[in-house]
């Protein structure tokens, strides 16, 4: 992998608005997707000119969605951006809009986005903003196109690609927030330029929420590819034990480990990814099995409840991390966290019960030593059980 170019990675949070939208043809949008390397900044990481260019051969006048849903509770990036920069948003809304001649052009933002800024960008970018239901599926992709249809925000039939059918039928593409600020800025200063920083593989730079055990708890932007440590460090933790990198959906890293890069190839051996850019920090004062298992309770509440792995699965894997948080002394506990998540795993429409299935497996491997002694009815946070 290349080392990190010293470059100033403080790119989207302090753009100015352009003096006019910028305007590609499909062919060059194609290209610049492709030339920067860019990919989703919204969880999945997928390539950005692969999304495009499935909607650009559909055939059909797509409609092009930005989100900025953010239902994760620990992300705060969209909202930062769109209250700090969002010109850039609707810029990229209004590039690819015009490349791919949409039909319509929607940026659906949840509650937790400040309407007033987004409306505000939006009226210059011809861009409608559709204020939507929050909760922690309803982002996800074929569950957004659903919502703009006037249906509840669950997931659909993974077998229907929104790309062919979504929003009202039509090809759909659906891009996160800041993926679309990261386009309009590549389309600003060139491919080349957004490649100066991040890695060779993962170029460019990423917003991060950063919470828990610091002192300054909110959003960074920081190189793709950097040091966990380094991203870390304008928040100050403060006695870190260990970091959930990717949201709730995501994995922990002990803090021994804070020197791992932000790579796919780096955190794949801990089961993480960098997702959505959101690092929670645990501190020295909270049971990282009780706060497992308030994510895991929280989860399995939030899920659409529409297939079996979340209505059966979820909930008993979540009552069973609760039950060893609380050292009921079960010996046989951590067998049936296992054997809940072996029944989850790949078993839903959507991925909600394998990103909680991933953060519980990577409760039970990290903490370990917490495990035992919470079987043992001691907790070195809590005490012994009462
Ligand atoms: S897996 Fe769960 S969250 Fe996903 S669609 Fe099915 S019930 Fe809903």
């Amino acid at each position: 992998m290349s080392t990190i170019a010293p470059v100033d990675t403080r790119r989207l949070l302090t753009a100015e608005p352009a003096d006019s939208l910028p305007v590609l043809s499909l062919e060059a949008l194609l290209a610049l997707a492709e030339e920067s390397g860019l990919t989703g900044r919204g969880g999945a990481g997928f390539p950005t000119a692969i999304k495009l260019r499935a909607v650009a051969e559909g055939g059909t006048a797509p409609v092009v969605v930005g989100n900025a849903m953010e239902g994760e509770p620990l992300s705060r990036k969209d909202a930062v951006l769109l209250t700090r920069a969002p010109h850039l948003v609707v810029e990229g809304l209004a590039l690819v809009g015009r490349a791919l001649r949409a039909r319509e052009t929607v940026l659906a933002i949840g509650p937790e986005i400040n309407p007033a800024a987004a409306e505000a960008a939006a009226r210059v970018g011809r861009v409608r903003v559709a204020r939507l239901e929050g909760g922690f599926v309803a982002g996800q992709e074929s569950a957004l196109v659903n919502q703009l249809d006037g249906r509840p925000a669950v997931p659909r039939d993974p077998l229907v690609r929104i790309t062919t059918k979504g929003v009202d039928g039509r090809p759909t593409l659906v891009l996160n927030a800041e993926t679309l600020a990261q386009l309009a800025l590549a389309a600003r200063h060139g491919a080349a330029w957004f490649r100066l920083a991040g890695t060779e593989e993962d170029p460019g730079t990423s917003l991060f929420s950063i919470s828990g055990a610091v002192e300054r708890s909110g959003v960074v932007e920081a190189a793709r590819g950097s040091r966990l440590r380094d991203v870390l460090a304008a928040a100050v933790p403060v006695d870190p034990v260990a970091v959930l990198v990717g949201g709730y959906h995501g994995a922990w890293l002990p803090a021994s480990q804070l020197d791992t890069r932000l790579t796919a190839r780096e955190l794949r051996p801990w089961g993480a990814a960098v997702g959505a850019g959101v690092l929670y920090v645990l501190g020295r004062d909270l049971c990282p099995i009780r706060a497992a298992a308030a994510i895991a309770t929280y989860l399995a509440d939030e899920s659409a409840a529409q297939c079996g792995p979340c209505v059966n699965g979820l909930p008993r894997m979540a009552d069973a991390l609760q039950r060893l948080a609380d050292r009921v002394p079960d010996p046989g506990l951590p067998h049936e966290i296992d054997r809940m998540r072996l029944l989850v795993v790949g078993r839903g429409a959507c991925a909600h019960p394998d990103g909680t299935a991933r953060m519980v497996a990577s409760t039970m491997r990290v903490f370990e030593d917490h495990v035992t002694r919470h079987l043992a009815g001691h907790c070195e946070i809590e005490g012994a059980r009462r």
